[in-house]
């Protein structure tokens, strides 16, 4: 079974119907290339910049995104040196990799980016944080309240409003239901905003411009209000101007450029044949490898 989109979904929010449900061939181990395995996906990921990329290619419109899945790799420890043994199987977690694409994967990175390495928060700063109950919003809410920050907290409902409380949030309030965004920011933070952390962008990033401190600092992540907008519906941004009144800075990032470069040796000092892994053991002690040692077993 596969989804894919029936057409290209360029403006608008998209519809059920612009998705499809259906059946294909699946891949068999005969036809892979090198290189290639099949993967059983266990955890599909749904994420807002998936918007972004419903805007097809080619005849077929595949989707893709971020996932957990199984394939015929597997490594971990302990391996014995035999060509081939048997290894329990061992009950899996199933909460700690999901994880692997949610608090611990692409989204909880986001809200460390943000928060962490380009807002600089100090101790006793207010942090604003909208979305707040979501993927990237309650990771950077932690991560606030853990460096001694007093955190206000906005989301869609009551119920994620206990949410983030029960997360640490100072102050949250339900962005639907609270009235005037202005008023309503100005009450949860008195004496302003240091440190806003925006999800939503729209007319909310636009109250919050009016609510900062001097020298205040935004980590602009996401603009989810506006995904969806046409032309028409767009949110024109009116206190723009308040970046020079308060000497604002904001930071436009995408996670991606922050993921780590690879500081190992790129080298790998291989020695084929089981038979002759004892001498390579022995060898890392004259440090006649160079770089990783490995042992080749086999090949696929
Ligand atoms: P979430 O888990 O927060 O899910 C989206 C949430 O956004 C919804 O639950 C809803 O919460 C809120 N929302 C939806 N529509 C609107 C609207 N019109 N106005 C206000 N709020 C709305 O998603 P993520 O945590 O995965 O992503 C949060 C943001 O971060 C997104 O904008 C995303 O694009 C961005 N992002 C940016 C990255 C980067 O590299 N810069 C990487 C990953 C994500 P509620 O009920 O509270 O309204």
């Amino acid at each position: 079974t596969r989804v894919t989109l029936v057409q290209n979904v360029p403006t608008g929010a998209p519809m059920l119907n612009d998705f499809k449900v259906e059946t294909a061939p699946a891949p068999v181990e005969a036809s892979l290339n090198a290189n290639e395995l099949i993967i059983r996906p266990l955890y599909l990921s749904c994420d807002p910049y998936m918007r972004g990329r419903l805007t097809g290619s080619g005849d077929r419109y595949p989707i893709d995104g971020l996932g957990v899945g199984i394939g015929d790799v597997v490594t971990g420890g302990m391996f014995k040196w035999e060509s081939k043994f048997s290894l329990w199987r061992q009950a899996t977690q199933e909460a700690s990799y999901v994880n692997l694409i949610g608090a611990l994967g692409m989204p909880g990175f986001t809200g460390y980016v943000g928060l962490v390495t380009l807002c600089q928060p100090k101790k006793g700063e207010t942090v604003l944080v909208s979305a707040a109950s979501g993927a990237v919003g309650q990771i950077v809410v932690q991560l606030a309240k853990a460096r001694g920050l007093r955190v206000v907290a906005t989301a869609g409902s009551d119920d994620k409003v206990e949410y983030v409380k029960s997360l640490g949030a100072d102050v949250a309030f339900n962005y639907k239901t609270c009235g005037s965004f202005a008023k309503a920011i100005r009450q949860a933070a008195p004496e302003g905003v240091d440190i806003f952390f925006d999800n939503v962008g729209g007319e909310f990033l636009d109250a919050t411009l009016n609510c900062m401190k001097p020298f205040g600092r935004i980590a602009e992540c996401g603009m989810i209000s506006q995904y969806n907008a046409t032309s028409e519906t767009a949110y024109h941004i009116r206190n723009l101007s308040q970046m020079i009144n308060k000497k604002l800075t904001m930071y436009g990032y995408i996670v991606s450029d922050y993921y780590a470069k690879p500081a190992y040796k790129d080298f790998i000092s291989e020695v084929a044949g089981l038979e002759n892994a004892p001498q390579a053991l022995l060898d890392l002690f004259e440090g006649s490898n160079f770089g990783k040692r490995v042992i080749k077993v086999a090949s696929r």
